[in-house]
């Protein structure tokens, strides 16, 4: 008899072991706005969705599947519809707080930082880029600097309309 163990004892009894209440029942990704985007290869491995993001890396190593935890949008409704209750934003949060400890922040979200300490500047520049990526993209990109893992199998839609905030905004005055 042969037992592949995967990372499963080391689950047991620390911050992640509700996930060992899995039964790979699938309703996390049915439910999934990102499983639903980007489909089940881009996963990498055996278990894609939600249940995926959180197993992969604790089977695997965080170094191996360290973008999973951060391909979630946490809107909970993975956790809704679980039938094992198991908290998987909550989970797929501490993931990214263990991997800020293995890993060097890259330099596009010390980037993203630094506008998002600054709203007026990040206003501005988000407005920039929308007008300006929708006027080159004409609906979509096939090649993005710095998104090849994503555009290498499927078109990066170019951003459309205005931002969040100016519709936000125009929507309350009216
Ligand atoms: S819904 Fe829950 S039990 Fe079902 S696959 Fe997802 S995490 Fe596992």
């Amino acid at each position: 008899m042969v037992l592949v163990d995967n990372g499963r004892s080391e689950m047991l009894g620390n911050e992640f072991h509700d996930m060992l209440r899995c039964i790979r029942c699938g309703a996390c990704l049915n439910h999934c706005p990102v499983y639903g985007a980007v489909g089940g290869h881009a996963y990498g491995w055996v278990y894609p969705g939600p249940m995926g993001s959180v197993l992969t890396p604790l089977m695997l190593g965080l170094k191996e599947a360290k973008n999973l935890p951060n391909a979630s949008t946490l809107c909970g409704r993975c956790e809704e519809v679980c039938p094992m209750q198991i908290p998987l934003p909550k989970l797929l949060r501490q993931l990214r707080v263990n991997e800020t400890k293995v890993s060097r922040v890259p330099w596009a979200l010390k980037l993203w930082a630094f506008f998002a300490k600054h709203p007026r500047l990040y206003h501005r520049f988000a407005a920039l880029k929308i007008g300006l990526l929708g006027k080159i993209g004409r609906g979509a990109f096939r090649y993005f600097p710095f998104a090849g893992g994503w555009t290498a199998s499927r078109d990066l839609p170019a951003p459309q309309g205005e931002t969040f905030m100016a519709a936000w905004k125009k929507q309350q005055e009216m």
